[in-house]
């Protein structure tokens, strides 16, 4: 009896273990003004626990703005009753545990609420000390006065941000990166489109693998982004083809960071929801994770992945 006990604690330790070896991930949200909101939330979410690797955590504001369709997602994402953003457009009660996570993922968006200082002090720290941290499509938007989280994004858009933000940083149609310090505005796009995506890095852990070239799923192409662009290397490029294109040449897309001994990944994507139903997002944003996390990738690139010059989707469905 006594041998089977130890038996039963000895598996249970390593079990334990076992669900111990997975990534911690937070979603921090609340305020996005995509209408898709939080089923993003939740497309990330399943992504992510779906390939076995990460355990996730959602963080919401207290003053969270609504979904305007699809309510079913709002339980699912714990949105009860809300509440509206103060005049002081900051939560005074935000403050994630971000030292308990590998890897944290901001699905607010323009205008979100700020954080208190502490709040970010803490999230500056902990990305200084080896954090993680994924900014998906509208999280560039967000926090335009917090000089610390446009050092870790490296480029934003909107927010009344502009040239005292930083350089405008593109590829011409040429090939070659700029810094561009002209006056003018931050942040545009065009209609959403099949964006043309081009690989500019190829052998980071990240795009790896990935063909040279394809098209997003309908999408935003962010366009005009400035700011520091401090450590920043940027992976891919998209270039608006919409024909209404707010610029012609290759904007960053898909981005990576140094901040202090953190990681960032930044993806421009993710508009709707069938922006986030890109195969091509999906690889992408679940590499971008791991690699924020642990600084390597170990997920392959999927076989549905969109070839040279092609688009490819795959229907979202909630997992019961
Ligand atoms: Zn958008």
């Amino acid at each position: 009896m006594r041998y089977q006990f130890m038996g039963i604690v000895l598996g249970l330790i390593v079990l334990t273990s076992v669900v111990d070896a997975k990534i911690k991930a937070l979603i921090v949200d609340g305020q996005n003004w995509h209408e898709v909101w939080p089923k993003s939330t939740i497309m990330m979410k399943q992504y992510l626990e779906e390939t076995g690797l990460f355990n996730v955590d959602i963080q919401r504001s207290k003053y969270t703005w609504k979904a305007k369709r699809e309510e079913k997602f709002l339980p699912l994402a714990g949105v009860g009753e809300t509440e509206d953003l103060p005049k002081s457009k900051t939560d005074p009660d935000f403050k994630p545990n971000f030292s308990q996570y590998d890897v944290v993922i901001s699905n607010f968006g323009f205008k979100a609420a700020n954080w208190p200082k502490e709040t970010e002090k803490a999230f500056e720290e902990y990305m200084i000390n080896g954090g993680g941290f994924v900014s998906v499509h509208s999280a560039d938007n967000s926090f335009a006065k917090w000089k610390e989280y446009n050092r870790m994004i490296g480029l934003a858009g909107w927010g009344g941000r502009n040239s005292k933000s930083g350089p405008y940083v593109y590829y011409t149609n040429e090939g070659e990166l700029k810094y561009d310090h002209s006056d003018g505005g931050c942040g545009v796009h065009g209609p959403r489109h099949n964006v043309y995506i081009k690989v500019r890095v190829k052998d980071h852990p990240i795009t790896k693998g990935l063909p040279e070239n394809w098209f997003t799923a309908k999408d935003e192409c962010y366009a005009t982004l400035r700011g520091p662009a401090e450590n920043l290397t940027i992976l891919a490029t998209g270039k608006d083809q919409s024909g209404k294109a707010p610029t012609d040449r290759h904007e960053p897309i898909l981005m990576v960071i140094d901040y202090g001994k953190g990681r960032v990944f930044h993806t421009t994507l993710g508009h709707d929801d069938y922006s986030f139903e890109g195969v091509d997002f999906i690889t992408t944003f679940l590499r971008g994770t791991e690699w924020a996390a642990t600084g390597k990738v170990t997920i392959s690139v999927p076989e549905d992945f969109p070839e040279e010059g092609k688009k490819s989707s795959r229907p979202f469905k909630l997992k019961e």
